[in-house]
């Protein structure tokens, strides 16, 4: 009885289609981890991405081979992020990552690997057709400091205008959006 509540409590938080969190998981882990920066002066990252013309896949290819991106999106994410590490999926195709530890000066690697772990990514259409996929996103470190509250939301906006410059310079691109 209880270990069934407990699984249903993680499927609450978990989006059915990729395994990610999804926006109520990932701010659950984003209050934690800010929480946790404030007492011990623990910096983290985020990470905002979407990808490049993600309807033209589903026009194109159709919904399951759409499907089948998102679900290898965040396989490929997995395997080049720390376990402690968050995927959020915000919307269709729509995630944020959350690095705990991920010191300011590391976080560009990271997002470089990111970048070519999608380009290496190997989704097949219904005809065994490569679907080659690009993303954009943005970047920034966070400092939680003491009395400040700084809202999984306010980050998501300051990011989103970020990501959007991204998409108007051509796509395929990360951009900090360190201040
Ligand atoms: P951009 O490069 O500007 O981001 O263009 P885009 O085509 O990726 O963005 P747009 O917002 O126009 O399209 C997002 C598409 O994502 C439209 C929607 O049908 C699709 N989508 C959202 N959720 C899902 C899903 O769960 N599965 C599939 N297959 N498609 C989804
Ligand atoms: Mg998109
Ligand atoms: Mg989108």
């Amino acid at each position: 009885m209880v270990k069934q509540s407990e699984e249903q409590a993680r499927l609450a938080l978990t989006d059915p289609l990729t395994g990610a969190e999804n926006r109520r998981g990932f701010e659950r882990a984003y209050q934690r981890e800010w929480s946790r920066g404030q007492r011990q002066y623990h910096v983290f990252a985020m990470v905002l991405l979407d990808l490049d013309h993600f309807k033209r896949v589903n026009d194109v290819h159709g919904h399951g081979t759409g499907d089948r991106v998102l679900k290898t999106l965040c396989r490929t994410l997995k395997s080049v992020m720390r376990p402690t590490d968050h995927i959020g999926r915000l919307g269709g195709e729509e995630f944020a990552l959350l690095l705990p530890g991920c010191q300011p000066d590391q976080l560009r690697a990271v997002v470089e690997r990111v970048q070519q772990a999608i380009h290496a990514m190997n989704v097949h259409n219904d005809l065994q057709q490569p679907v080659p996929m690009t993303a954009s996103g943005s970047f920034v470190s966070i400092t939680p400091r003491p009395h400040q509250n700084l809202e999984l939301g306010q980050v998501i906006d300051h990011l989103d205008s970020y990501l959007y410059q991204a998409k108007r310079n051509g796509r395929d691109s990360f951009i900090s959006a360190e201040q």
